[in-house]
Formats: structure tokens, sequence, C-alpha cells
């Protein structure tokens, strides 16, 4: 809530630069952009962002860090890595955009309603529960993420794909009360709990 107001109160940061460097993961390549634009011009979302990795970059150099955070831009990357294999400097592109993603999420700038992020956030609360993604529990939550009747429109609509996947076996309504589970459901919790052990760890070291 701070953050926000801070940051709508001063659209320029002078030290943002330094708080990517510090805070997202890839940040501290930002500085070695050189703005040839190749990135800009490869990727194959290139017309439809608001701003291109390039500019993004760009920007965080200027210390736009409000127009930055809580851009769509960096939601809209598809991890084509088309960018990554052409960049001249070598920068790890895919990485700082998801990593600006994710710090943007963190701090409550992401925009509100943003459909990647959205899912993103389904995808993973899904999968951590068990360690496998239930694609009955993720279709439903997706289709009544914006209410109960936009939802059962949304599954009248889709009522056809729903029944020849029956059909072919490849949807299972039991799954609906529990579903395929990995075996090891202790090693799943021990797992998410080191990420979050590491990541505690990173930022006190920081
Ligand atoms: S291709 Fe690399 S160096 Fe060129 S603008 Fe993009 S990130 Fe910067
Ligand atoms: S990885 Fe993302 S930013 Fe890079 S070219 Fe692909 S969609 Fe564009």
């Amino acid at each position: 809530m701070n953050a926000v107001v801070e940051t709508e109160n001063r659209p320029y940061e002078g030290n943002f630069l330094r708080e990517v460097e510090r805070e997202v993961e890839g940040g501290d390549w930002v500085k070695m952009c050189m703005q040839c634009g190749v990135c800009a011009g490869s990727c194959p979302f290139g017309p439809h962002w608001e701003h291109t990795p390039q500019k993004i970059f760009m920007m965080i150099r200027a210390g736009k860090r409000q127009e930055v955070l809580a851009s769509d831009a960096m939601w809209m990357c598809t991890s084509c890595y088309n960018c990554v294999v052409r960049c001249p400097r070598k920068l790890p592109i895919t990485t700082i955009m998801h990593g600006l993603a994710s710090y943007s999420n963190r701090l409550g700038l992401a925009p509100k309603m943003q459909p990647t992020r959205d899912f993103s956030l389904q995808f993973f609360n899904n999968f951590k529960r068990t360690g496998r993604v239930n694609e009955l529990k993720l279709t439903i939550g997706l289709y009544f993420k914006d209410g109960l009747v936009a939802g059962i429109k949304k599954g009248w609509e889709m009522r056809h794909v729903a029944l020849s996947l029956l059909k072919a076996g490849r949807l299972n309504p039991f799954e609906l009360f529990g579903g395929h589970k990995c075996k090891d459901q202790k090693g799943i919790e021990a797992m998410f709990a080191k990420v979050d052990e590491i990541e505690a760890a990173e930022k006190a070291g920081k």
C-alpha cells in the first residue's frame, strides 16, 4: 500500500536501477543493455507490446519506477527466447522480464485482472498442493474467476469440448474430489519449504 502511494507521488526514482539489481532476478544485467533494439525487433510479440524489453530497460535506467512496475509489458513475454539468442550483450532478457513481473506482483503493483497474472497464480496454487496440475480444477477456477454467472456462461460455451474430452477419456469428473498426486507429498512440501528458505536467505544477505 505504502509502496503504491510512494511511487505514484514520485514517478521518477533515481535509484530504481539499483533496486532492480537488488530485487529482480537477472536485474544486475540491465545496465549491460546497449539499446541496439535487436530484442524489440526479434520479439514475435513486437507490435503488441506496451513497452518492448529494450524500452523497459531504458525506462529502468531513467528511473521510471511506477511506469515500469505497473506496466502490462512483462506479463506478455511468452518465453520464446528469440531475444536471448540474438542479444549481442547476452542479457537474460526472458529471466529479467519474468523477474520484473514477479517483483511487481510482490509489491502489489501488477495490473489487476491481467490474464497472464491470473493464470500464473492459479496454476501455481493448483500444483503447489499436490505436485501435479489438476486440470479440471484449474479450468473451473479460470472459468469462475469473474463470478458465478460468467463461469456458467463460459462452461456452457465450452460444453462440446468437455463432452469430446469425456468421450476420449481425457476428462475425469472425479478429479474434482482429489485427483492425481505426486507419491512423495512430504518431499513436495520439503521442496517448497526449501525454496522459501533459500529466498529468505538471499534476501537477508542483500
Ligand atoms: S538486444 Fe540486448 S543489448 Fe540490444 S536492446 Fe535488447 S537487451 Fe539491449
Ligand atoms: S522471450 Fe519474451 S521478450 Fe523475448 S522475444 Fe520471446 S516473447 Fe519477446
